[in-house]
């Protein structure tokens, strides 16, 4: 019934946005200072909202009372329309426009007569036959359907009843082949006379009904369970959301938040991480040993430029020796975003497979746990040099304000994560050995210029955000100079709009360069620098 496969899909568009909401949107970022005026807006905020048990009949009252009050329809109706739409309001719009009312109606299993007005409709005599038990009723005793067919209140009462025990949601009429869906108030008032448990499981079937077959509201994955239901915006399936439990989830697949990677790549890699061999993942994990004297290397910062006590400088990433000058530029004169398959001819598919996926892991990897460091360690570091600086210059009225270092850490804890993710895209999109990412065999010659492009952006954001890493790991002493202070806010609040500019920019490269070359479309959330759209509580306002 729901296979409606005229229904379309949600639509991914970057420009759909009422243009007022986004001037808006553009003031407020201005005002915070984080976008540069050629960067691409970010879509508004996903209207989203978390249902509870207490909320949830007066959010689904919300789009009945739409329907109803739009189509000039009763309740069951509008029901009936919205289930059969999956809750998709714009979708009843498109078959009504297409196919007309009355074809749209009969679809979903809803006749309409001029003049019911409650009473029972088009009955031959004052006393009837009932065509289930064949006994002679008054027509008190008889309950018309919109269909025209009637049936005594008894044997409408057993068929209700079995309805809902064998969990149907929807009661159709005991007519033949009949497929009209019965009133709803009806059914509730007869099993509420005869059956109260049925007519209670009734009602929560109506409400879970909005939960199941609703393509816009989906449970929060927490565990345990906090309870909620998260609704999203027509065409806005494709978001990341977080729970007022605090959750963050990816709407689309439930799992946690994971773009800029898309959905089945997500899922793919986290089978495939989970199905490597242990020893292959804790080797690729814990172990760096120094490229001069071998001793293994532990790395407790978030930043990637590690000295060895021996006193050589590698790149944690690779592995590789390099300089100790880390200034405004990630490592200088190193570069290894790029997976370059040496000898390619030489060694064998496994290895080479093998020595892929280490080098794409790593970097995911890496990422992940200074995103970790980062938010554990650094986090709370940061919050107290805040305090130390609001104490510290209160007299400076510029400097006062420290706001711009908890701004600047959210940007590097979100771009860490971006980049993570990107490498988990990278290995899928430039080769992965998995067959569900395949290409356009027209559009292969495209795929390295768009790579070359995205592999460019990703090597500068990874620069950027090691600069930012490295930035707001530097303490002050206990007096700091209002010059340094000074300099670093400026520094920090450019790190700050540069990362979040490359990550946009990654987004979008994903989004319209290289998603389109695939045989099987993909669709990633828009870019959010703020993280997951935050789902506010539903209320009745
Ligand atoms: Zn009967
Ligand atoms: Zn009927
Ligand atoms: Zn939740
Ligand atoms: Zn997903
Ligand atoms: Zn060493
Ligand atoms: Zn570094
Ligand atoms: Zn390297």
């Amino acid at each position: 019934m729901a296979s409606d496969d005229e229904c379309y899909d949600y639509e991914y568009d970057y420009d759909e946005d009422d243009d007022d909401e986004q001037e808006e949107e553009a003031m407020e970022a201005d005002e915070e200072g984080l976008f540069e005026d050629d960067t691409p807006m970010p879509d508004r905020p996903a209207d989203c909202w978390a249902i509870t048990q207490e909320s949830l009949s007066i959010a689904q009252q919300q789009d009945l009372s739409m329907v109803m009050t739009l189509l000039n329809v009763k309740q069951h109706n509008a029901r009936a329309l919205l289930i059969h739409h999956r809750w998709k309001i714009d979708c009843i719009y498109d078959h009504l426009d297409r196919k007309g009312r009355d074809r749209t109606f009969r679809e979903a299993g809803i006749v309409l007569h001029e003049n019911i007005n409650g009473k029972p409709l088009g009955l031959p005599s004052r006393v009837v036959n009932c065509m289930v038990c064949f006994d002679e009723f008054s027509v008190g005793a008889v309950s018309t359907m919109e269909c025209g067919h009637y049936f005594c209140n008894d044997c409408w009462t057993e068929h209700f009843k079995a309805c809902v025990e064998s969990g149907k949601k929807q009661i159709r009429c005991m007519g033949v082949k009949c497929p009209v869906v019965c009133d709803e108030a009806v059914v509730q008032q007869l099993l509420a006379g005869e059956y109260p448990d049925a007519a209670r499981r009734f009602d929560r079937f109506l409400l879970e009904s909005y939960l199941e077959n609703n393509d816009s509201v989906k449970w929060c994955p927490s565990v345990p369970h906090c309870g909620r239901a998260i609704r999203v915006g027509a065409g806005e399936r494709y978001t990341e959301v977080e729970c007022p439990c605090g959750l963050g989830f990816c709407f689309a697949c439930a799992a946690g938040a994971h773009s800029p990677c898309p959905c089945t790549m997500w899922d793919m890699w986290e089978v495939k991480c989970n199905g490597e061999s242990e020893t292959v993942n804790w080797i690729l994990a814990n172990t760096k040993s120094c490229p001069k004297c071998f001793n293994p290397i532990v790395k407790d910062g978030g930043c990637n430029l590690v000295t060895c006590k021996c006193g050589q400088h590698l790149c944690w990433k690779c592995g590789g020796a390099t300089g100790g000058a880390h200034d405004w530029d990630s490592i200088v004169g190193h570069s290894c975003n790029r997976f370059v398959g040496e000898e390619k001819k030489k060694v064998d598919n496994a290895k080479r497979n093998l020595h892929r996926y280490t080098h794409y892991y790593d970097r995911f990897k890496i990422h992940g746990d200074s995103h970790k460091l980062e938010h554990d360690k650094l986090g709370p570091a940061v919050d107290e040099r805040v305090k130390l600086l609001e104490a510290l210059l209160q007299d400076q009225p510029l400097l006062h304000d420290a706001s711009w270092l908890t701004e600047a850490h959210r940007g590097l804890l979100q771009s860490r994560q971006v980049l993570s993710r990107s490498y988990v895209f990278a290995y899928y999109m430039f080769g992965g050995d998995d067959d569900k990412v395949r290409t356009w065999p027209k559009h292969r010659g495209s795929l390295p210029i768009a790579q070359g492009l995205f592999e460019n952006y990703q090597e500068e954001l990874e620069s950027n955000v090691e600069r930012l890493s490295k930035l707001l790991a530097t303490e002050y002493g206990p007096v700091p100079e209002e010059e340094d202070v000074r300099r670093d806010k400026q520094n920090a609040m450019n790190l700050a709009k540069i990362v979040q500019t490359r990550c946009g920019e990654i987004y979008k490269c994903i989004q319209d360069e290289l998603l389109p070359l695939l045989l099987d479309p993909m669709i990633i959330a828009a870019y959010r620098p703020r993280g997951p759209d935050k789902a506010k509580d539903f209320t009745t306002a």
